[in-house]
């Protein structure tokens, strides 16, 4: 018999796996912690378990990390890991210092369906969903290696849009958060969406705590659409009503992060067109210049130029981050280590 992993269960999951032997809901909780909290993947090693039981959850369980198949550290200190599913599949993950913040930068799918024009990711189109047990374990990886305080916050801005593995993510959200598991601070969490529309209004109503990035890229729809083939079916005006409603449900301010491209969406009109467009909405724009892509066209500005467009754009919207580029030198554009070691 196949026996099933059983990292990425949730808590109720694992009271019924736990019931569903002839044990008391409170094994589960036991179980939440040596999975999660100590990251102990031994079940011989559970020590308050009886001996019968750790036998048997080992005859039907099986505990497996991801498998890192190549790391790279760029010279600023960013880390790109690129994870080997068990069917095959690529995952990519990447750790940012930036001061005292340590980014984790996670992946939902594995490649994605979105086909931005500017994306490495883009190119290798779904190759498929995570499981819940994959998207934790990309933090759970990076924990064994750098222990408790290896980030201090999470972002879905890997491979894949989110919102199209929505039920997945919100429960992979839900083990991260578990205070008897990994105890990440939900509002250090931030699922960052293409602009799946009908998905924002969810996520807005489903309670959670996280935080909400849209990457928005250009301030009109044509030009929007020109890069993003997602903005066809989610229009700029339905899309900006979501994110409104986001906002004003959940209390929160959005973060729209805008790279700038040389030449597609770097002129003074691009900073009345977008400063047009979030008026009203308590938000924050993160300016990021473009890592370029072999192969695509689009090209990095000048660091002249992103400054500049920070610069114009900050008396006209509340809050404005210019952030460099960072792993340069390791490929670390979503999905660009996937697409090459694919080709
Ligand atoms: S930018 Fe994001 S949504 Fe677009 S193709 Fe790349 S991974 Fe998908």
């Amino acid at each position: 018999m196949q026996r099933q992993n059983i990292l990425g269960y949730t808590l109720p999951q694992l009271e019924q796996a736990m019931q569903a032997i002839g044990e008391k809901p409170y094994r589960g909780r036991q179980l939440h912690k040596w999975l999660y909290l100590s990251r102990q993947y031994d079940f011989s090693l559970m020590t308050d378990f009886t001996k019968e039981l750790r036998s048997r959850l080992a005859e039907l369980y099986q505990v497996a990390p991801l498998e890192l198949e190549y790391s790279a550290k760029s010279k600023d200190g960013t880390e790109k890991f690129l994870f080997r599913l068990n069917d095959g599949r690529p995952v990519e993950t990447v750790l940012i210092p930036d001061d005292d913040r340590r980014t984790l930068c996670i992946s939902s799918q594995s490649g994605c369906p979105l086909a931005c024009s500017f994306c490495a990711t883009g190119t290798l189109g779904l190759l498929r969903n995570l499981t819940a047990g994959e998207i934790v374990g990309q933090l759970m990886y990076v924990r064994d290696k750098y222990g408790d305080d290896a980030f201090t916050n999470v972002v879905f801005m890997g491979m894949g849009e989110p919102l199209h593995n929505y039920d997945t993510v919100l429960e992979a959200v839900g083990i991260m958060t578990n205070p008897l598991g990994l105890k990440v601070s939900a509002r250090k969490i931030t699922i960052s969406t293409s602009g799946v529309t009908p998905k924002i209004k969810k996520l807005a109503d489903s309670g959670t705590k996280t935080r909400l990035a849209l990457s928005l890229h250009a301030a009109t729809q044509v030009k929007r659409a020109k890069i993003m083939p997602v903005a066809e079916t989610f229009g700029l005006t339905k899309l900006m009503e979501a994110v409104r409603y986001y906002a004003e449900t959940t209390e929160q301010r959005v973060t729209f992060e805008y790279i700038l491209f040389d030449g597609f969406n770097d002129t003074m009109d691009d900073v009345r067109a977008l400063a047009e467009l979030v008026r009203g909405i308590p938000c924050k724009i993160n300016i990021l210049a473009y890592n370029e892509v072999p192969g695509l066209s689009f090209k990095r500005p000048s660091d002249e130029k992103v400054d500049w467009f920070g610069r114009m754009l900050f008396p006209r919207t509340p809050a404005v981050t210019v952030r460099k580029s960072r792993g340069r030198d390791i490929d670390a554009a979503c999905g660009q280590l996937a697409a090459r070691k694919m080709t």
